[in-house]
């Protein structure tokens, strides 16, 4: 199997194989072409598994063909893993010229707001300060969004960021892809998925 062979198109296979991206993990064999035909996926994987390109791939090929500000929102339950989200979109998304926003906790939030104004691609953020920003940062919503993703899913909940997620949801348009990722499917989980994904497609390694 190549990246080729899923539906990618060549400037983001040649980033995969900058990266040294040989050939897709298996994550990323089952959920990129679904994502690509615009299906809401649930993805069950574990860290190391690649399931970060696995979403990230398709949303840039999606934003590739039709390019516009905040664009995709990925919601990570730590700062630390917000920032490897992010890095990764940037390997991966340069090549089509992406703007990427790391919006987390502890960072000062005027100059978050002056990366807000700047209008990137994608944002990947912690849910407690995206909220602070929808409510408090003049000029910032969400309404053209086209991707959510909620990474590690099992742990934003864990975290009891569930309260927080379903009012950014209230911000989001209805009209979106919603792309879930777990490493387990806990009954919180699946109340979640209900609430936030339209008839997804379920992947799992
Ligand atoms: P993740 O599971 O998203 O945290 O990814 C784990 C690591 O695997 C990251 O350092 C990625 O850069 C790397 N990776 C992702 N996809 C591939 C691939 N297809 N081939 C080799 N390494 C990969």
């Amino acid at each position: 199997e190549t990246f080729e062979g899923l539906g990618v198109i060549a400037p983001i296979c040649e980033a995969c194989k900058n990266l040294k991206f040989k050939k897709p993990t298996p994550i990323q064999q089952q959920a990129i072409p679904v994502a690509l035909e615009g299906r809401d996926v649930i993805g069950l994987a574990q860290t190391g598994s690649g399931k970060t390109a696995a979403f990230a791939i398709p949303i840039l090929q999606a934003l590739w063909e039709r390019p516009q500000p905040l664009f995709a929102c990925v919601l990570a339950p730590t700062r630390e893993l917000a920032y490897q989200i992010s890095e990764q979109f940037e390997a991966l998304g340069s090549v089509i010229g992406l703007r990427c926003a790391v919006i987390v906790g502890g960072m000062d939030m005027m100059s978050q707001a002056v990366a807000l104004g700047k209008k990137p691609h994608v944002i990947v953020a912690t849910p407690g300060r995206l909220m602070d920003h929808l409510e408090h940062t003049k000029g910032f919503s969400l309404r053209g969004l086209k991707y959510l993703v909620m990474d590690e899913a099992d742990r934003l909940l864990d975290m009891d960021f569930g309260p927080i997620i379903d009012s950014l949801l209230l911000h989001i348009p209805r009209e979106r892809r919603t792309l879930l990722f777990s490493a387990t499917m806990t009954s919180k989980v699946e109340k979640l998925q209900r609430a936030s994904l339209a008839n997804p497609v379920r992947v799992a390694v």
